[in-house]
């Protein structure tokens, strides 16, 4: 519980509230953010409220203020957790991590970067320098990463169009010795198709590229100008080559000529309109134009009996742009994969040996896509709000794990909580056979005319007796939804209608292996990397290859395993208001936000153990001098029993437990009555 800072700021820790509920809760946010006390504790749990404004309150003293302090101690902050993880990680040896969640706009990039200076100003006091070189990759990295994966949405000026988790090793010591990123792809349709591409100045007039179109008066802005400047800068500090980076810029610069190309068709053939843009890929793509001709105009198919022809592009196909979109938005994608390995590769850590340098501990960071509903929800909320699932079920397992594990150790007994256990719904998605990704896989997979309404009547078949779905063919009376594509889940954090339309285009890998072949035959050793499955012939193009649903769900799987096994810290974000203002708190905004974070279930396991716990010697430090027996010093045999003498002083007897080293309340009713009277001296 955090030491209160006086009560017109209301309440530093939600287990304070008088009584749980959505009210209050929601009083004491408001009043908080308000006062500009942008950061709330539930026990270990950072609420945050993003401000919209510079705060003072990230710099060099505040930096000073809570390192290696005590959660309480101070205002809640994002330093207090990121101490707190980094003392497990060094006191404990422990590997921790701090999930940071929250919708698009609520803070999560800013708060992880925060995180990050955190740790990169309390380590190497020493100024070592192959240390600090390490934590200047690991902060210069942030720099590249949002450049290539952010852009400007119309929920955030500043979005990450993927998800990040950054691990940091340390040794010993306790100093940053390297770090690994994984990236969570989602978002392709948002690529290539807004401002991000423009800020590479890859031509004076970005208004000629049609994938950059949308914004191009604000393209050459002093503050584009600069902010390309740092990427380069970063990309050479981290150590990309030259070749490297300027590899990167062809790869740019491609994907804005695909984008721009045009075809024209002689009702016989289709051709591309004007031969230097053929000349211009190929030059940058170290590739043959012939061969970039015959890629784009043609695809190899193996028919039934073995055979394999090649097939001009239908008119339709060519003129709608459509395998040269998937193409652009492959190519962006293995850029940013590409640069993810390349950095990993970097800041890996090497040469480490445990027994001459002691256990290696790490410190996670994630920053992940938060649950979304909109008007139209489609494929890409649906593995978001998957992922979102499994956070929450990761969420409350660890929450309620960690509580029963202390109560345990410190001899405490302790009575089981229930609270709503969405496995459900994560069985309802991923589960083998019976599964939403399983229906979709085989639809993808079935030979024919499968559309995506079929495969919503399949969805409807399977499971028409799952608690978490409907449709509108399930329930007919429900005239929100459409027969021949609507399906709901009703989620933890609430009911989404999804549509199907486009659900089996997306999930499917619609690239073709003629694109794939062609990037892997460049004489450029950089862009052949990122096309390792283009040497296969389109005979041996595997028939049923991952779809887009599966392998997200491997990777997620794969994150929360790798969570799983860590000491857990959150930081949940809320965004007040849609308008980006710093002075408007929107109820109904930040009430759903706080209902589907599952804050007030957050706030009742909490105070449904014991809401504070501290160690006997430290409570006796802060409160010995509200009982007559314990100060200035107490003569008892123990500091248990010194604790004891103040709790019955008090008259909260029935409040607490002792467990082996620390004083467990119950009720924050009492902890409240102490501080008062600490106050009051
Ligand atoms: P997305 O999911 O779209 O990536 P996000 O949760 O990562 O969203 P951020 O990019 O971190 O959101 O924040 C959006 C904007 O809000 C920032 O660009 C910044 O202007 C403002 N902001 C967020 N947190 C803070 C903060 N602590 N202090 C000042 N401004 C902030
Ligand atoms: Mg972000």
């Amino acid at each position: 519980m955090a030491e209160l800072e006086g009560l017109e700021f209301g309440k530093s820790d939600f287990v304070l509230l008088d009584e749980v509920t959505m009210e209050q809760f929601m009083e004491n946010l408001k009043l908080r953010f308000e006062k500009g006390r942008i950061y709330t504790y539930i026990g270990e749990v950072v609420v945050s409220v993003n401000p919209y404004r510079q705060m003072d309150i990230y710099g060099k003293d505040n930096i000073e203020a809570y390192r290696g302090r005590e959660l309480y101690e101070n205002p809640p902050h994002l330093y207090a957790v990121s101490d707190a993880a980094y003392k497990a990680m060094k006191r404990r040896a422990k590997d921790t991590c701090i999930v940071i969640s929250g919708e698009s706009g609520a803070g999560k990039t800013e708060a992880s970067k925060y995180i990050m200076q955190y740790i990169a100003a309390i380590t190497n006091p020493s100024q070592r320098a192959e240390v600090e070189s390490v934590k200047n990759v690991l902060l210069k990295s942030n720099c590249v990463l949002e450049a290539f994966g952010n852009a400007k949405t119309n929920r955030n000026d500043n979005s990450s169009r993927f998800g990040k988790y950054m691990d940091i090793n340390f040794n010993f010591n306790g100093d940053p010795t390297g770090g690994h990123i994984n990236n969570y792809l989602l978002e392709k349709s948002q690529w290539c198709s807004d401002e991000m591409l423009q800020s590479f100045h890859l031509q004076n007039d970005p208004a000629v590229y049609v994938y950059t179109k949308e914004g191009a008066e604000t393209a050459t802005s002093n503050n584009d100008r600069s902010s390309h400047k740092a990427v380069l800068s970063a990309l050479e500090v981290i150590g990309f080559s030259k070749e490297e980076i300027n590899s990167v810029y062809q790869i740019l610069a491609t994907i804005l000529l695909l984008g721009n190309m045009q075809f024209e068709s002689d009702g016989e053939s289709v051709n591309i309109v004007g031969q230097e843009v053929v000349n211009h890929i190929s030059e940058l793509t170290a590739t043959e134009p012939d061969s970039v001709n015959k890629s784009l105009l043609y695809r190899t198919v193996a028919t039934g009996g073995g055979e394999v022809i090649e097939k001009g592009h239908t008119e339709q196909d060519a003129l709608r742009c459509f395998p040269y979109h998937i193409f652009t938005v492959a190519l962006y994608e293995r850029l940013f994969g590409w640069i993810v390995s390349r950095i990993n590769s970097i800041i890996e850590v090497k040469d480490y040996d445990p027994v001459l340098h002691g256990k290696n501990t790490v410190i996670g960071v994630l920053d992940i896509y938060g649950f979304e509903i909109f008007d139209n929800n489609s494929f890409e909320q649906f593995c978001i709000n998957y992922c979102n699932e499994k956070l929450q079920q990761l969420f409350i397992e660890l929450i309620l794990r960690q509580e029963q594990d202390e109560y345990q150790r410190e001899g405490i007994t302790w009575q089981h909580i229930e609270y709503f256990n969405n496995q459900i719904i994560v069985d309802l998605v991923e589960q083998a056979h019976k599964g939403i990704i399983s229906i979709l896989d085989e639809a993808c997979l079935t030979v024919g005319k499968v559309t995506d309404t079929v495969c919503l009547d399949s969805m409807d078949t399977k499971l028409a007796q799952h608690p978490h779905y409907t449709s509108r063919k399930l329930s007919p009376t429900d005239k929100s939804m459409d027969f021949q594509k609507h399906f709901r889940i009703r989620h933890y954090a609430g009911d989404v209608t999804y549509s199907v339309e486009g659900f089996l285009d997306k999930n499917k890998d619609l690239l073709f292996q003629d694109f794939k072949r062609l990037m892997y035959n460049s004489a450029n050793p950089v862009l052949k990397e990122m096309w390792p499955d283009g040497h296969l012939s389109i005979t041996e193009v595997t028939k049923r290859p991952l779809t887009a649903a599966t392998l997200f769900k491997n990777s997620i799987v794969a994150l929360v395993d790798k969570l799983a096994c860590k000491e857990p810290y959150y930081v949940r974000c809320i965004k007040p208001n849609e308008m980006k203002s710093p002075v408007l708190f929107d109820d109904a905004r930040c009430q759903h936000q706080v209902a589907y974070l599952g804050l007030l279930e957050n706030v009742r396991v909490r105070r449904a153990g014991f809401a504070y716990r501290q160690l006997y010697a430290r409570f006796l430090q802060r409160y010995k001098m509200t009982c007559e027996y314990t100060w200035p010093n107490h003569l008892m045999a123990s500091d248990r029993e010194a604790v004891e003498a103040i709790v019955i002083q008090h008259g909260f007897q029935d409040d607490v437990a002792y467990g082996q080293t620390k004083l467990f309340v119950r009720t924050p009713r009492s902890l409240f009555t102490l501080e008062q009277e600490r106050n009051n001296l």
